[in-house]
């Protein structure tokens, strides 16, 4: 840990996958940067946690989505870690009594002719909910309702057509076999940071801007922002003079709930591992299933939008519960006494996320742009909601660290620090 300076060059607040990538990007620029972040550890929303001896398990980001574009890739071989390349298990299914072949045929063509309506409509129709591009009355709606809020966190009414169409998914996913916040924890070691030190007053009227912090005050010649937007929105951190153009964008852009827990399973060794599981439903109320991820004898689930919201609001606990009496209604009685809670996230809870990922409410996909624009060439802004393309994701929100990084440099053509 770096102590905190009185002056410096650059200024980064916040330590996630955008804040370290721009403080590696300025490494070697001859420029002093610190950053500043309000927990005690490094990682932000990528944060791997040993579930059990041996059970890496990403609380956060899991996967490396679009992985023959996704700048992770080439880090973690720089840094020796391994990669999984086993298909992710959304298509396929291990249990055939649990959703039928046929019915999971059905539902991923209704899927698929959603997304190509949805694609149709984001070129000439202005930007509406992506819901109005439901088939009325299909029967798979809800369930593609529920895709949508483990993909975006809200539910299809309340994410924008433009941005839901502007997001770049290659669908190759792979997985980081040690975790993938445990990937950017490794990343991020070598860059200064003061941990423990929270931002209040982001004050830009003078030459200097002046930071103020829990630990005190700093000043800076230029300060990147990558705090997560519904921080922006809530006004955690003040601007003076005020910004309320950013406020706004940061407004039309919330982030959704998204939350992980993984169980402990007796008895694992019957089931195949890394395959999928869920049932057809009337309900986007409902988890997606993972069995015996990297073959450990555990069950991951994943919860998105509403439900996973007022699972969480329930309190500690209420996400576990709820996923065993899904595997069990799944799987058969016998699975209860099998399966024990070993760890669950509470990401909306979080104060320094209040959140999972960004996604741009209908008529505000133009916000991203406005949130990303700097201010005066002196206040810039990262994280992964700045992303034009690879928003909600980790290699999105480093990309937008890097970006941000160069922006300062082509300043420095013109002005000194
Ligand atoms: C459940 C879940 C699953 C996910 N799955 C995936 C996935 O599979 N693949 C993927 O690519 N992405 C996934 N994501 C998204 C990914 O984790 C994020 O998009 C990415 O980590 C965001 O990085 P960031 O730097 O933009 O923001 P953050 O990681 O949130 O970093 C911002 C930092 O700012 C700090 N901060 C906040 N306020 C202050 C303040 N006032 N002063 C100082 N510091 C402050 C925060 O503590 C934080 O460390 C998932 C996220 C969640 C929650």
């Amino acid at each position: 840990m770096t102590r905190m300076p009185s002056e410096i060059d650059v200024a980064i607040v916040g330590a996630g996958a955008a804040g370290l990538g721009a403080a590696r990007a300025l490494q070697g620029s001859g420029l002093s940067v610190i950053v500043l972040e309000a927990r005690d550890r490094i990682g932000g929303r990528a944060h791997t946690v040993m579930a059990a001896p041996g059970i890496p398990f990403d609380m956060g980001c899991g996967w490396l989505h679009s992985a023959d574009r996704n700048s992770f890739v080439g880090i973690s071989q720089q840094l020796g870690f391994a990669i999984n390349k086993a298909r992710a298990p959304w298509r396929e299914q291990s249990y055939d009594s649990t959703f039928p072949t046929a019915d999971r045929i059905d539902f991923f063509r209704a899927m698929d002719a959603f997304y190509d309506r949805a694609e149709t409509a984001a070129e000439n129709d202005t930007d509406g909910p992506a819901a109005s591009c439901l088939e009325p009355g299909n029967r798979w709606n809800p369930m593609i309702d529920a895709v949508s809020t483990y993909i975006n966190g809200f539910e299809l009414d309340d994410v924008s057509l433009h941005d839901m169409d502007a997001y770049e998914d290659t669908e190759v996913n792979w997985r980081v076999q040690a975790g993938y916040g445990a990937l950017i924890a490794a990343y991020g070691a070598p860059c200064p940071v003061s941990l423990v030190t929270q931002v209040r007053v982001i004050d830009h009227a003078g030459p200097r801007i002046r930071i103020e912090t829990s630990k005190g005050t700093l000043n800076a010649g230029r300060v990147i922002v990558t705090v997560p937007t519904n921080l922006l929105a809530d006004e955690t951190i003040r601007f003076d003079p005020p910004l309320p153009a950013k406020v706004d964008a940061a407004r039309g852009l919330p982030l959704g709930t998204n939350n992980k827990v993984l169980l402990a399973l007796a008895g694992a060794d019957a089931l195949p591992g890394d395959s999928g599981l869920r049932g057809p439903t009337v309900s986007a109320r409902v988890g997606s299933f993972q069995i015996r991820p990297f073959g450990t004898p555990t069950i991951e689930g994943f919860y998105g939008g509403t439900f996973a919201r007022e699972l969480e609001d329930a309190g500690p606990g209420a996400l576990s519960a709820q996923a065993i009496d899904e595997v069990v209604a799944l799987l058969g009685s016998d699975f209860r006494t099998r399966l024990s809670p070993l760890a669950e996230s509470r990401w909306a809870h979080d104060p320094f996320a209040q959140g999972a990922y960004s996604a741009a409410r209908p008529g505000h996909a133009g916000a991203r742009a406005i949130l990303a624009a700097p201010v005066d060439g002196r206040l810039f802004f990262a994280g992964e909601a700045t992303s034009a393309n690879f928003f909600s994701t980790a290699h999105g929100a480093r990309d937008s660290g890097e970006r941000a990084a160069r922006e300062i440099m082509a300043t420095l053509v013109t002005r000194e620090v």
